[in-house]
């Protein structure tokens, strides 16, 4: 009984498009229905370690590729899992997973059919060569069955009798006229090799090919049908007899089966027989929707409390999901004695190391391990402390290469950097590996070895601030002193590098202390300690006052020591609390924990500087009663503008915007005839007759 299906929508609508589909690389189909048939071989043997008998007769895990001229089909075919006639509706007509859409509107935009694999859909890029295909699957569970589609939004399934299908799948392909390069075995075997070379089981291609044959003249036809792989030989049509004496030659066809991929798992052999064009051929295997490639690769045998081996590749490019966090799979396949056994084991990598890619063969674990059984193994713990140590040897002599480690520090810096937050055991060489700006770096980018070769004499601590813009970082105030002193500082502008420095207190016995945070103390000298000291005194008296118009805004209003330079004043966070760059991130975030914001933020201080005119104009308003209105105002107008200067949001932005143009009208001697009611609130800079000093900022 013949039973017909609809295809969901959007299956009919994504195989229109593929027929139609004018890409020119279609070869792509090939690799698509290869890789199905490996990932069905993948799991049979999969089940098999945990139920021996379900093999059966069936041992042998196989994928068989057959052009057949004579009707234009080419056949592929796997001894996999199979499929029941409920997995035939279910996994070749509806989708699983919601890429099909995506894909579609991906090609529409003129983009890589190529990425097919990548949404889900790998099944149907058949129909790029094919106007019909027939699908032949025997599963354990159910009898055999067969499904048909031309497309066209139906497909027909029926029961058959194929005593030769024991278990598996046979997809018939019956090619378009104008695809019959496909028939061609040297085609064929172009493409597995370049595809498929990988794959992990034994993929034959049968073919014809014409043999001479000697045989004696008198000798009967009937005879030749003996050899051959297959048992049958034809007759050349270009038959050529040449007598010679007794025997002559003649031409035979002859059909034969020949296995086209890699016999060996790359993995297991000797690097040193490896060559870099095998590598890069496997990394495409395991990762065929990234055509960038690998960056660099490291081959190895571990033979510890856990015998494995590996590869690692690190990518090219980082990939566009690289930080979602839900993500099962890891770039690491597992495998125990070649068997594939998952790439879903979290356990295997550090989460800031699932950049990487590759496969590991662990010939210790048991062959029956369940995929929850992995979780806290002993054994998976080990292979991951080595995992660890190999890529980090990689990273190591990826050094030696400048342009490439340039480009691995750009796609994932941040990787190395969450690396350093997470990871307590490593986390010095981690910090090694970085590479960031500095006031002395120019364009180039150093490292904390560089750093510290060019420390100054006597100089204990390292330097960074952190912020989100570079340009106002090089402007910072902050900055100031350690210019005058020529004491390098470190620019951290990358949102994790907050995260980073909270858990990377020192390199090679140098702490690390950000300049933006109190307990600085740069070495001064007895004079300029005492200098410092008469300056504070003398200034005592505006800092107070700047402290009571400012109330609990700030902790404290102080005169700086050496701090500032040119600037009048700069707001410093506590040593333990967050910077400014770090409230900012925290208030981006949606989860945050507000408990702790309000420790964290900790209290600012407000310092100024006694060798700046607008202090010093300041402390002199002071004097005089008549102008306390002006030095609030004023107070409140520098301890805004040091907030954005230090990096903080303003709180209050809108009177801070009517104070700025209350100090323009001033600048312009412009005065309002009826001033609008909100803005008599304002104070009035007005009042101050002597403006030259405001003039002065700069
Ligand atoms: P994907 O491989 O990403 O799941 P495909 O479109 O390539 O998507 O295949 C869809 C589904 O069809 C597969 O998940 C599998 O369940 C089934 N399938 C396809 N080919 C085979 C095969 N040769 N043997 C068993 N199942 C198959
Ligand atoms: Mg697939």
């Amino acid at each position: 009984m013949i039973e017909t299906f609809e295809f969901q929508a959007e299956i009919s609508q994504l195989m229109n498009l593929i027929i139609n589909t004018f890409y020119s690389t279609k070869e792509i189909f090939l690799r698509e229905l290869v890789s199905n048939c490996s990932d069905a071989c993948d799991k049979i043997s999969f089940m098999a370690l945990t139920n021996k008998d379900i093999l059966g007769e069936q041992r042998e895990l196989r994928i068989d590729v057959t052009p057949n001229a004579d009707n234009n089909t080419l056949i592929i075919k796997d001894t996999g899992v199979g499929m029941t006639k409920a997995d035939l509706v279910s996994c070749l007509g509806t989708i699983a997973r919601s890429g099909a859409k995506q894909f579609m509107e991906m090609v529409q935009e003129g983009s890589d059919v190529s990425l097919i694999g990548q949404f889900g859909v790998g099944f149907y890029s058949a129909y790029l060569v094919a106007e019909k295909v027939i699908v032949v699957s025997k599963h354990s569970d159910d009898e055999c069955y067969k499904w048909t589609s031309t497309a066209g939004g139906t497909y027909q399934i029926e029961e058959v009798d194929r005593p030769d299908m024991i278990r598996g799948t046979e997809i018939t392909l019956q090619l378009k006229e104008d695809q019959l390069e496909y028939l061609k075995a040297e085609r064929l075997e172009e493409l597995i090799k370049k595809h498929s070379m990988f794959i992990g089981y034994p993929i034959y291609i049968h073919k014809v090919v014409e043999e001479e044959v000697e045989e004696k003249k008198e000798e009967k036809k009937e005879e030749e049908v003996k050899e051959g792989e297959e048992g049958k030989v034809e007759e050349a049509s270009d038959e050529e007899k040449k007598e010679d004496g007794k025997t002559e030659k003649k031409k035979v066809k002859k059909n034969v089966t020949e296995h086209i991929n890699a016999k060996t798992a790359i993995w297991t052999r000797d690097p040193k027989d490896v060559t870099e064009d095998e590598y890069k051929e496997f990394y495409k295997q395991i990762n065929p929707t990234d055509w960038e490639g690998h960056l660099a690769v490291s081959h190895f045998r571990v033979d510890g409390a856990a015998q494995f081996r590996g590869i690692l590749y690190i990518p090219k490019k980082a990939p566009f999901d690289m930080w979602e966090t839900q993500k099962k799979k890891v770039g690491i396949k597992l495998m125990v004695k070649k068997v594939f056994i998952t790439e879903e084991c979290t356990d295997i990598i550090p989460e800031w190391l699932g950049f990487l890619k590759g496969v590991v063969d662990c010939d210790d674990l048991p062959l029956n391990i369940s995929r929850e059984m992995l979780q806290k193994n002993r054994i998976v713990n080990t292979i991951k402390k080595n995992l660890i140590k190999k890529a980090l040897k990689l990273f190591k002599d990826l050094e030696e290469d400048k342009e490439k480690y340039e480009q691995f520090m750009k796609n994932f810096g941040k990787s190395i950097k969450l690396g350093i937050h997470e990871d307590t055991e490593n986390r010095e060489k981690l910090a090694k590996l970085l590479r960031f700006s500095t006031t002395k770096s120019g364009d180039k980018k150093t490292s904390f070895d560089d750093y510290i070769t060019r420390m100054a004499e006597g100089q204990k601590n390292m330097y960074y601030i952190t912020g989100d813009n570079m340009n106002a970082m090089k402007e910072s105030p902050f900055l100031e002193r350690f210019q005058k002193k020529n004491i390098e500082v470190i620019y951290f502008d990358d949102a994790i590098d907050e995260y980073m420095v909270q858990s990377l207190k020192e390199v090679d016995g140098k702490q690390l202390k950000c300049i933006t945070k109190d307990g600085i103390d740069l070495e001064t000298t007895e004079d300029e300690k005492k200098a410092q000291e008469e300056k504070k005194a003398k200034y005592e008296k505006l800092a107070k006052a700047m402290k009571e118009t400012l109330g609990d805004k700030v902790e404290n209003v102080r005169v700086s020591g050496d701090r500032l330079v040119s600037s009048p004043c700069i707001l410093v966070t506590s040593e333990w609390g967050w910077s400014a760059n770090m409230q900012k991130i925290m208030k981006h975030q949606a989860l945050r924990d507000d408990s702790m914001a309000s420790v964290m933020q900790g209290k600012k201080t407000l310092e100024i500087n006694p060798d700046n005119t607008i202090i010093r104009s300041l402390a002199e308003k002071l004097e005089s009663d008549a102008e306390a209105v002006y030095v609030k105002d004023i107070t409140t107008l520098l301890y805004e503008t040091a907030m954005i200067q230090s990096g903080f949001d303003v709180e209050d932005i809108s009177n801070f915007a009517k104070r700025i143009y209350g100090m323009v009208k001033v600048g312009l001697g412009a005065e309002d005839e009826v001033a609008p009611a909100a803005e008599q609130a304002v104070p009035k800079l007005e009042e101050c007759d002597n403006n030259e000093d405001i003039d002065q900022v700069d």
